[in-house]
């Protein structure tokens, strides 16, 4: 199933040396993830995605990896809650926790309500939760939605003459072409080579999905 564009927050599972299984079932659509990079040393790297638009809770128990659940029926049994939220362009991770004094977030006892950013670390004990940002972009040739727009690096708007290709800033959403040698150099628009990053939010193009910052126990 192919993933909406755009950008959404995650957290990378650093496990203490214990002995863990998988999330329970019953969480099929926000179980865990595993780490897609192809490289052998982070594909096993657990990982868990914070469903965008709406609040989930956050669970763990002994012998198994934490998990996201998607329900917040189950809130009376789990760790606190979590909500992406957004400030400008950026992203940020609300985690509210029921019992604050048993954590710790960057070294630091825990509040009950905590916000959070890429980088961060959540410590649950056995576990601890790196937040992280993940990269959708979208790349390819414009979609309705798109026609019209004005090209965030060049100001000439997007049309669908043939070869037209664009890239779609994951984090903010800002257009710019992106045409490849399918079409003559004299004609091309190379806005993303020239700009290098997006002219709106100054995130780094990156035609790859991937993640924002990985923390080092992964790699
Ligand atoms: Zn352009
Ligand atoms: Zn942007």
């Amino acid at each position: 199933m192919s993933e909406a564009p755009g950008q959404t927050v995650c957290l990378f599972v650093e496990s203490r040396g214990r002995r863990c299984t998988a999330a329970p079932r019953g969480h099929a659509a926000l179980r865990l993830r595993r780490h897609v990079r192809p490289t052998r040393a982070t594909e096993k790297t657990p990982w868990l995605e914070i469903p965008s638009g709406r609040i989930a809770t956050l669970h763990s128990q002994t012998g198994s990896l934490p998990w996201i659940s998607g329900s917040c029926d189950s809130f009376d049994h789990a760790l606190g809650m979590v909500e992406t939220i957004r400030y400008g362009h950026r992203r940020y991770l609300v985690l509210v926790l029921r019992e604050p004094d048993e954590f710790r977030i960057n070294g630091l006892v825990a509040s009950r309500i905590n916000l959070l950013c890429a980088g961060d670390v959540v410590d649950l004990g056995g576990h601890q939760l790196h937040v992280s940002l993940r990269n959708i972009p979208y790349v390819g040739p414009p979609r309705s939605e798109d026609l019209g727009v004005s090209c965030g690096y060049c100001r000439l708007k997007i049309s669908d003459s043939p070869g037209m290709r664009i890239y779609a800033c994951p984090a903010c959403g800002n257009i710019m072409h992106d045409q490849t040698d399918e079409v003559e150099q004299l004609h091309r628009l190379e806005c993303t080579t020239l700009a290098a990053c997006c002219h709106h939010c100054r995130s780094p193009v990156t035609r790859e999905r991937g993640f924002v910052n990985v923390p080092d126990f992964v790699t």
